[in-house]
């Protein structure tokens, strides 16, 4: 889903059963349309439902009322039961509804209906595997909470109705296992409204009967696995607009709009961009994963989009969201989170896609800004990726967290893998046999990551989702010549100490420029103070961090012999670098012709080494100084020459 967010004030009314912290009313981002106020937390977190069944199917027919609102439904849920002599189960489903019936297999059962639960007593004791089918019938006014699961509203004067049950809203509509853990494996909507409007959910339209009684039913028919919260209905006068996807030369799919009349025309040239943007998609991902059926839009009115499957749910038109909401199709539908969290799995890949749609669609600047302006939004996360508080609506789908982190945690890895592997990663995650049309763990992602990689990346999920916060780099280099046109470059990257992990390990691009040609080359940063010696041809000039920008950090790179203020004098300068293992650079200057020394001693003042002993002309010299022989510690280096000596401290950690 992706949500127009607003920092929260006092505007926004609370029931008072809920409980909040004031860390939470700052994180807190919700979108809202006029006077509809959506309520931030969730009410009750009846996760993660039923564990002693799997849900096979759900069957929906509801009735909409206007004035009141209200619905009326019957949904059949068929469960395959996975626990030993089963003699009871219960679906999650709000208390606002009153429950008329309960039938296990045609026969009616008792039951109880209190803290959201409906309580059922089967009328056999089930063995493992057995299934049976639970027919409720129910009625009532839907529940809001969360970003609003089931809303009333009007555009235009016309009614809207719409459901976005995304986290924990789909039983405040309809009686569920409410968890997306467990999808069902196909599911069938069937929506009775007055005749003016159309009904829109998930899958292809079998059939719209007239029941001649100024109503309609619409009739849908999805038969891929679902999971709950991605059931949905969308009812309004809409204008439909039918495209298609040409996918093969033989071969289209629907791609079809449900928009208010009124917004049509307005809407048409982003609306038509939707085919490009799935054909982006298919090259990058595979396959549209619901092709045998649709992908449509539905206009709504909430502020910004949901994913629901093969028809999301829209309040807004932009191109950034209809990718975002196309890409949930492959990344949050057909493999979806286990839990909420993980959400990132969802989120992170639908943004970091709505930059693939900008690479592909307007190019490299466009996609660099959207990078930068995701880095710049991911740097005030705070808390892991991994949604350590589930219990909060808000910190669940924490943009600068869920959304920018985990999209630029993504392009830190293609970063790591360059762009072939990287998709084939991609590729990969979302076709894997029991990944496709399943749920899925940060974990598995990391599997599949490691699989196309053919090595551990332990080190780069354990950081990234399970840590906090980013790397700030700070880097100094100079070099000395190596011989011809060689140049022996000395790098010294250094960590600001850092709390979970305490420094990052990654490997960095470094870009050098030298006098005859441009190189990048990388090096694996695996500790918090780290030496490097890189050799170029031609005479260094600028080293730029991390190029191409794929590292989301703070970085400072300094020329050490820029900032050296070299008097006209005698001088030794101090070491580089320091600490250093096992070569370090020693810089010194002499002002007359004369016999020099230079030598180093040991904590105690015994001489371990004479890296000079000549006469030397008058000019600045750089020595270097290898320490391969020596234990860590403590060391001094002493420069003479004519009456004068100069000591310096160097420090050698091996
Ligand atoms: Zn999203």
């Amino acid at each position: 889903m992706k949500f127009f967010h607003f920092t929260l004030l006092t505007t926004v009314l609370f029931f008072t059963s809920f409980s909040y912290s004031q860390n939470e009313l700052e994180e807190s981002e919700c979108s809202r349309k006029g006077s509809y106020i959506k309520a931030l937390l969730a009410k009750n977190v009846n996760y993660p439902g039923d564990e002693s069944i799997d849900i096979k199917y759900y069957g929906l027919e509801l009735q909409t009322f206007l004035q009141p609102n209200s619905i009326t439904g019957k949904v059949r849920i068929i469960s395959s039961v996975v626990m030993p002599d089963l003699l009871s189960v219960f679906f999650d489903l709000n208390n606002s509804f009153t429950v008329s019936s309960v039938k296990i297999n045609d026969n009616n059962v008792s039951f109880t209906h209190s803290n959201n639960k409906l309580q059922i007593q089967l009328d056999r004791v089930y063995t493992m595997l057995e299934q049976f089918t639970t027919d409720i019938e129910y009625a009532g006014v839907p529940g809001t909470s969360g970003f609003g699961s089931f809303v009333f509203s009007q555009h235009n004067g016309e009614p809207v109705i719409w459901s976005l049950s995304e986290p924990y809203g789909t039983s405040e509509w309809f009686p569920c296992k409410d968890t997306p853990a467990d999808k069902a494996d196909s599911s069938d909507v069937y929506v009775r409204v007055p005749s003016t409007l159309f009904a829109v959910s998930n899958g292809k339209l079998i059939d719209v009967i007239d029941n001649g009684d100024l109503t309609k039913t619409y009739k849908w028919k999805n038969s891929y696995p679902i999971a709950h919260y991605l059931i949905s209905v969308a009812i309004s006068n809409y204008h439909e607009y039918l495209t298609h996807f040409n996918y093969s030369q033989s071969d289209s799919m629907p791609v079809v709009h449900y928009i208010y009349p009124e917004n049509f025309t307005s809407y048409k040239t982003n609306l038509d961009k939707t085919i490009s943007i799935l054909e982006i998609f298919t090259g990058t991902y595979g396959e549209y994963p619901f092709i045998r059926e649709k992908y449509g839009h539905a206009e709504c009115g909430f502020s910004g989009g949901m994913e629901h499957q093969t028809i999301s749910s829209m309040g807004a038109f932009s191109e950034t969201i209809i990718a975002h909401e196309l890409a949930h199709q492959w990344f949050g539908d057909k493999v979806t989170c286990k839990d909420w969290q993980n959400i990132w799995l969802n989120e992170g890949f639908a943004t970091y896609s709505e930059g693939i749609f900008l690479q592909n669609y307007y190019g490299e600047t466009r996609f660099d800004q959207y990078i930068t302006g995701k880095m710049n939004q991911a740097k005030l996360a705070s808390g892991s990726v991994y949604a350590q508080d589930i219990s909060s609506v808000s910190s669940i789908f924490n943009y600068n967290r869920t959304y920018a982190k985990g999209a630029m945690i993504l392009h830190m890895l293609r970063g790591i893998t360059g762009d072939s592997l990287f998709f084939q990663i991609m590729k990969h995650y979302n076709s894997q046999p029991h990944l496709a049309y399943n749920v899925a763990t940060t974990e598995d992602f990391q599997i599949a990551t490691e699989a196309i990689l053919m090595k551990p990346m332990d080190y780069f999920f354990q950081q990234w989702i399970y840590g906090t916060g980013y790397p700030t780099y700070n880097v100094n280099w100079n070099y000395i010549p190596a011989g011809g046109e060689l140049n022996k470059i000395n790098l010294s990257i250094t960590q600001s100490s850092h709390n979970n992990p305490t420094y990052f390990t990654m490997p960095i691009q470094i870009k050098i420029l030298t006098s005859i040609t441009d190189t990048i080359i990388t090096v694996f940063n695996d500790n918090q103070i780290q030496n490097f010696e890189l050799i170029v041809r031609g005479t260094p000039q600028q080293l730029i961090l991390d190029p191409n920008n794929y590292i989301l950090k703070n970085a400072t790179v300094t020329n050490i012999d820029d900032i050296k203020d070299i008097p006209s004098e005698f001088y030794l300068g101090q070491n580089y670098p320091n600490p250093f293992n096992p070569i370090t650079t020693i810089s010194w200057q002499i002002v007359n012709n004369s016999f020099v020394t230079l030598k180093v001693y040991d904590f105690l003042g015994k001489e371990v080494q004479t890296l000079v002993s000549e006469y030397k002309n008058q000019g600045t010299y750089k020595t270097e100084f290898d320490a391969s022989d020596l234990t860590s510690g403590i060391y001094f280096y002493e420069l003479k020459a004519d009456d004068l000596v100069s000591t310096k401290k160097l420090v050698l950690i091996k």
